[in-house]
């Protein structure tokens, strides 16, 4: 395969994406407008993700803040096209990092990242949209806050609402990475979770308002659409295999 045929591959594959979302939001009901296809560009080259924005893409996710400063250094212009979104568990020492090289960060997973980043954007004087990750799935090796058991979601409401006051963020909604499945009925259920995670919070916490959804990868986005994705993040799909997971 040589590289024009490469990266005409990236491009057909993110069209055909973008018609099966549609397709699938036919299907149960929702505007495909709703659901915002970011594509995760981390392991793959800046030549890569010059390809996928030339087809279209307009949000992409990434799981390291050194390859994407140095991706978007590489695609220089075009870089300013898109919104780059962390996705990604954030070591502490590079939390201040963060707010220069990202648009959105979807993967808040415990309270002392969010008050790092706080600070970092005090100095700024500017807010970032996050969302809060959680482990719906009950695996022990997964990020987030635990949310598996339905019963003990009322633990999770102090530091929601500690992160809720910090004044430099603004918490959009919740994101969910759940086990590896390729059963869909399991994965609905587990997209459904953090559905429901999200009325919780909406019930409990006065004039709250989480209006994104942030779950479903490539090999599961048709069922967290149907759970009511608004974001989902997909990578292989569309950019092919990585070194890397
Ligand atoms: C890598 C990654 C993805 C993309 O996974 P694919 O299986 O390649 O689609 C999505 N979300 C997160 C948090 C990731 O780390």
């Amino acid at each position: 395969m040589n590289d024009k045929e490469h990266l005409n591959n990236i491009q057909s594959r993110y069209i055909r994406t973008l018609e099966n979302i549609k397709q699938v939001c036919s299907q149960c009901d929702r505007s495909p407008e709703s659901v915002k296809l970011v594509v995760v560009t981390k392991g793959h080259s800046a030549e890569d993700t010059h390809a996928v924005i030339a087809a279209g893409a307009r949000y992409l996710g990434e799981n390291y803040v050194e390859e994407t400063t140095q991706k978007k250094a590489a695609l220089d212009q075009v870089a300013g096209q898109v919104a780059w979104y962390m996705i990604g568990h954030i070591q502490s020492r590079k939390a201040n990092l963060i707010p220069a090289v990202y648009d959105q960060v979807h993967s808040i997973d415990r309270l002392k990242i969010a008050e790092k980043l706080n600070q970092q954007l005090e100095r700024s004087g500017t807010k970032l949209p996050i969302l809060l990750q959680y482990n719906v799935g009950g695996e022990a090796q997964k990020h987030g806050w635990q949310a598996n058991d339905e019963k003990s979601w009322s633990l999770l409401l102090p530091e929601f609402l500690k992160i809720l006051a910090l004044p430099h963020l603004c918490v959009t909604g919740l994101m969910t990475m759940p086990p590896f499945t390729t059963d869909q009925n399991e994965a609905f259920n587990n997209f459904m979770k953090l559905q429901k995670l999200r009325v919780f919070f909406q019930a409990n916490i006065s004039g709250l308002e989480l209006k994104e959804l942030s779950m479903g990868t490539s090999h599961d986005y048709e069922a967290a659409i149907r759970a009511g994705a608004t974001f989902i993040r997909i990578g292989t799909a569309i950019m092919g295999e990585r070194a890397y997971k």
